[in-house]
């Protein structure tokens, strides 16, 4: 990655007057999360039946196999934390030159780097809720339950679902999202191969520039590309944080 790459990426970011970001897997592989979708993925590892643990009528009917990936992905949790580019994403908010980040991770790491304007597409799986009387649990409430192989259920007897977004369920701050894609001047595509809809249709809204950061070739074939950065996002947004 040259470092005209770094100082047209910085040019761009000082211009803009609306920057929005979208984020998918690969900003946290860095982190230790695994891409569900990667080569080492939930999907190709067959160590969960994916099919089954994120249906949502497969967990009304049986929550367990859904619950011995959480208790796997709770395990994992407490010991990550946000990567370069997580943090240099909420420095950038804060200095205020991000509007918004949409991400369609589920870990919570935006916010834990500080970032505050972050819409969550496929829910997060720090928030829980009843989904009989629609109590809201915290994460410690759920923690503690789900390590110690219960599967949490409320007072009511109703049962407890992370608010992340299985298959069957719709996406969470869509027309946000879009409204947002729709007003940008500058558009990041960060850690994602733009494969997963209704997220990867959202480049196609953005009136302004577009720029993309993965770790390899991402199909996005539109006319507003500005710059394409094909390296590790953390290698990257260092150099860039440098040069800003
Ligand atoms: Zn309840």
């Amino acid at each position: 990655m040259s470092n005209d790459l770094v100082a047209r990426c910085s040019e761009l970011i000082l211009q803009s007057k609306n920057t929005v970001v979208l984020t998918g897997a690969g900003i946290s592989t860095n982190a230790g999360i695994p891409d569900f979708r990667g080569p080492q993925g939930l999907y190709t590892s067959r160590l969960y039946d994916a099919e089954k643990i994120f249906d949502i009528a497969y967990f009304l009917k049986d929550p367990k196999p859904f619950y011995e990936f959480a208790h796997d992905f709770i395990a994992l949790e407490s010991t990550i934390k946000p990567t370069v580019t997580h943090n240099a994403l909420a420095a950038l908010e804060g200095a205020g030159k991000i509007h918004a980040v949409i991400t369609q991770n589920i870990d919570g790491l935006h916010q834990k780097a500080g970032s505050q304007k972050v819409l969550d597409m496929h829910g997060n799986f720090l928030k829980s809720h009843c989904l009989k009387c629609r109590k809201a649990f915290d994460y410690r409430e759920l923690k503690s339950m789900v390590l110690q192989h219960v599967i949490p259920h409320c007072s009511c007897r109703g049962i407890i679902k992370p608010d992340i977004v299985f298959f069957g369920e719709d996406v969470k701050y869509y027309h946000q999202s879009l409204e947002l894609a729709q007003s940008a001047d500058l558009f990041f595509v960060i850690g994602t191969s733009c494969v997963v809809y209704p997220a990867a249709s959202l480049p196609q809204f953005v009136p302004g520039k577009i720029v993309i950061i993965n770790n390899s070739k991402v199909e996005l074939n539109m006319y507003n590309v500005a710059l394409e950065i094909e390296s590790d996002m953390d290698v990257f947004f260092n150099k860039l944080m440098d040069t800003l």
